[in-house]
């Protein structure tokens, strides 16, 4: 199970891009042993916000906590020593390496095997973990990514865009694998355009759109009214 990392919580954040903001006084909480996602259209501020929480990107205002902990300007590396990975919408795979390679980049020195060969056997890499990371279908390098994120131990899971590019049942298989780490205790945010996915996977579900989150609720609520 993973480690005790508490509630992210995010208060009132605001960004801006060179006088354009991006996120207006933005607020929700992701909680251990929950699914959390955002949802909305192009542009609405999803990645940004994203990207506060994952700390590469700084707020203009607002503050985000873990747990106890004020964290609103603790550089990315040192979010993920403190328990939380996140994946990519863009995929970072290094194709120069090796499939375990790159998951080992995502492990703790200390206890770098084991936690590797879990990470792998969780995403079904074992055949693949001596391929290097080209010429590899969308759904293995995002596996890749994800076990990655994963072999470092994380009690918090921020992923973007988890399903581009994966067929059905990959999207199945990905969100019976964070039904699973969500149940194991582990606290999940996911960003996705894909409300099929978001139904059958999240427990909450916040709609941002033009930099605002602008419904949050329960997911069977929230997507109904959306439809
Ligand atoms: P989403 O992930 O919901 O599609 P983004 O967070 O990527 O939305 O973008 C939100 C808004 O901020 C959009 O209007 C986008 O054009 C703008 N934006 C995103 N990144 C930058 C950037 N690096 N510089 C300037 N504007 C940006
Ligand atoms: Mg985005």
């Amino acid at each position: 199970a993973p480690r005790e990392g508490g509630t992210l919580n995010a208060q009132h954040l605001t960004l801006t891009y060179d006088g354009f903001t991006a996120l207006h006084d933005v607020s929700l909480s992701v909680p251990p042993g929950h699914v959390t996602a955002i949802v909305g259209p192009n542009g609405a501020g999803k990645s940004t916000l994203f990207h506060c929480l994952a700390g590469t990107l700084r707020p203009v205002s607002g503050r985000i906590t873990l747990g106890t902990r004020d964290i609103t300007t603790l550089p990315a590396h040192a979010r993920t020593r403190a328990g939380m990975a996140r994946t990519f919408q863009q995929l970072a795979v290094f194709p120069s390496l090796t499939i375990a390679e790159n998951v080992q980049v995502g492990a703790d020195r200390n206890r770098r095997r084991t936690a590797v060969t879990q990470a792998l056997r969780l995403l079904d890499l074992m055949t693949l973990h001596t391929h290097p990371a080209t010429d590899l279908s969308t759904g293995t390098l995002r596996r890749t990514e994800l076990a990655r994120a994963l072999a470092g131990d994380p009690h918090t899971l921020l992923l973007d865009e988890p399903a581009a590019g994966l067929d059905a049942a990959e999207v199945a298989a990905l969100a019976t694998l964070l039904r699973a780490l969500a149940a194991d205790g582990m606290a999940l945010l996911v960003v996705e355009h894909d409300l099929d996915l978001v139904a059958g996977l999240a427990d909450t579900v916040h709609v941002m759109a033009a930099g605002r989150i602008v419904t949050s609720g329960p997911a069977d609520q929230v997507l109904e009214e959306a439809h």
